[in-house]
């Protein structure tokens, strides 16, 4: 049933339950008012006419009016005749006082009149005695009626009281708790009341609400689980090593390639501390060194040797922290890291062959250009015939460009050389002076051409050094013939030679060129760099190349520099 109609028909009932006992009870006052005007008005009247009629007796020898006050009340109770035996009573009055009218002073028609009186008042009496036995009755009976009409109306209201508000409010409390419930994501929640009233429609409402959200959240959660299945498929059969760990650095997952490089078991790996692991694992030490230890410094291009199934595999490291920005939160939190070790083997693979290639073919130009360098200093000496002004210019133009191509197969070679492990030092004790001599020598006719002025200075502490001359000289002519190239005309080059430390000498080329501006001076050193927009020819090798020699010998090689005024390459290497 409908709240609507239990409520109207509950105070429907009440209401009529309220009419019925004021029905009742206005009924029952009108049946005993209608018995005590029954008896005011038939009785009472009556005694009071036989008083009056017994009064107007007494004077009636002496006062002549009271005949007449007699007849008035005798007439009176003829007309109010209610009770039987009244009439013959009344009769019986009215005959002896016409005996009276004749002889006034006869004594005993008075005392006939009297006893005539006296019947009619007792009649009456005993009629008022029946009466009132009936208003008894009656008030007895609305008492009892409307008693038992209270009694109904009491329950009905008992039974309302009761049962109507826990009818209302039991499946309000229900239905908010399993809101509740909703609210905390349990969306397995059902209501259970079921009825036809609209409580019971708003259980079937919540129902499908709550279906259909569980449906949602299953479907939504079964689309998470798929996708994290892909994403550790994919991680799974990466060729990379992937670990990751969550904020208190406990290992959530570990791809198959990092459990085949680190020789561990998984489930010694999965749900550990990676400290724990470490402990004994090497390469899992090795890898959280910058983890562990704040102050450890990162060495980006840290390439590390694994060897893997009895192969060198090559793998480059790569730290990721994990932030995520909370649901409704603006700061980002840090929720972890992923220690990815790239799988570089191929490309390392294909760096030496392209490194051998390039070593062999620049070791085989090497000697046709030597041959064409021979050939040419023997035209321009002029040893095979004289040559005009015209082949004169030509031949100079083909020396130049031999000498480029030499100095670029010269750099090939040392790179490969370098790169493939292959360089070797030729370490001897040797003079300084005279080193300096040569890179001043190889060098005054660029120098001339762009008027420039060679300045020297050597510590007279330092006198010789022990190291691979020709690789010295190499990088001295590199910087020099770069501060050539890179500064104006008539500007001057600084060599200089200075005792640093006790051990240590330091060779410093010091230009008046536009500079280097300073975001540069980290990646100078970088093989194939150029600072954007130089314009004179080159090709980026010559300074790496110069920092493989230094560090061959382990020295250290550095640059200072100020935009437009120069910069100063120098190197330091132990005497
Ligand atoms: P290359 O000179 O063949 O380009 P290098 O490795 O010798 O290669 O030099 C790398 C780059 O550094 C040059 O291209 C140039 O931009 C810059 N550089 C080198 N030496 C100087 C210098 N003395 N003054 C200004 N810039 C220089």
């Amino acid at each position: 049933m409908k709240i609507k109609t239990k409520l109207n028909a509950g105070v429907g009932l009440l209401f009529f339950m309220i009419i019925i006992l004021s029905s009742l009870g206005g009924w029952f006052i009108y049946q005993l008012k209608k018995d005590t005007q029954n008896i005011l008005a038939a009785n009472y009247n009556t005694l009071q006419y036989s008083r009056n009629m017994l009064l107007s007796l007494e004077e009636i020898s002496t006062e002549p009016f009271a005949m007449s006050e007699f007849q008035k009340n005798l007439d009176l109770q003829r007309q109010n005749i209610t009770e039987s035996g009244e009439k013959e009573a009344t009769q019986n009055i009215n005959d002896h006082f016409s005996e009276l009218k004749v002889d006034r002073g006869n004594s005993n028609i008075h005392s006939e009149i009297r006893k005539d009186i006296a019947e009619l008042m007792q009649l009456n009496m005993n009629a008022i005695q029946i009466k009132s036995g009936i208003a008894n009755t009656t008030a007895q009976n609305a008492i009892a009626v409307i008693s038992v009409a209270g009694t109904l109306c009491f329950l009905i209201a008992f039974i309302l009281m009761v049962n109507l508000p826990s009818n209302i409010s039991n499946p309000i409390r229900e239905l908010t708790s399993s809101i509740h419930q909703i609210a905390n994501r349990n969306y397995r929640e059902r209501v259970h009341f079921e009825s036809n009233s609209e409580f019971g429609e708003l259980a079937r409402s919540f129902n499908t609400m709550a279906e259909k959200l569980q449906e949602y959240s299953e479907s939504r959660i079964d689309k998470i689980l798929k996708g994290k299945k892909r994403i550790e498929t994919l991680i799974d059969n990466m060729h990379d090593a992937v670990i990751g760990i969550d904020e208190d650095r406990k290992v959530l997952f570990v791809n198959d390639e990092a459990i085949k490089i680190s020789g561990l078991k998984k489930e010694n790996f999965v749900g550990k501390l990676i400290q724990d692991v470490a402990v004994s694992n090497d390469l899992v030490r090795d890898l959280i060194k910058e983890i562990i230890d704040v102050n450890h410094s990162k060495n980006e291009s840290e390439t590390l040797k694994i060897f893997v199934e009895g192969k060198e595999n090559y793998f480059e490291k790569e730290i990721l922290d994990i932030n995520v920005i909370p649901t409704g939160e603006k700061e980002s939190r840090f929720i972890g890291q992923v220690i990815m070790l790239r799988n570089i083997t191929a490309f390392k693979e294909l760096d030496l062959a392209k490194t051998q290639f390039i070593g062999t073919v620049s070791h085989e130009f090497k000697t046709p250009i030597s041959s064409i360098q021979m050939g040419l200093q023997l035209l321009e000496n002029e040893k095979v015939g004289k040559l005009n002004t015209e082949q004169m210019k030509l031949l100079k133009g083909i020396d130049e460009d031999t000498v480029r191509l030499l100095k670029i197969t010269r750099e090939l070679l040392n790179l490969a050389q370098r790169e493939s492990g292959m360089m070797q030092l030729n370490v001897h004790p040797f003079h300084i002076s005279s080193v300096i001599q040569e890179v001043v020598d190889t060098n005054q006719s660029a120098a001339d051409e762009k008027n420039i002025r060679f300045k020297t200075y050597i510590d007279p502490q330092v006198e010789k050094i022990n190291a691979d001359e020709e690789k010295i000289v190499w990088v001295l002519n590199n910087f020099v013939s770069n501060g050539i190239r890179y500064s104006p005309e008539n500007s001057a080059i600084e060599i200089s030679i200075d005792k640093a430390g006790n051990n240590s000498v330091k060779f410093s080329v010091a230009d008046q060129g536009a500079g280097i501006e300073p975001q540069f001076l980290k990646q100078i050193f970088t093989r194939y760099f150029r600072i954007p927009g130089t314009k004179a020819e080159g090709n980026g090798l010559g300074l790496s190349i110069c920092k493989d020699f230094v560090e061959a010998h382990g020295g250290r090689i550095s640059v200072e520099s100020k935009t437009g005024q120069g910069s100063v390459f120098s190197f330091e290497l132990s005497s």
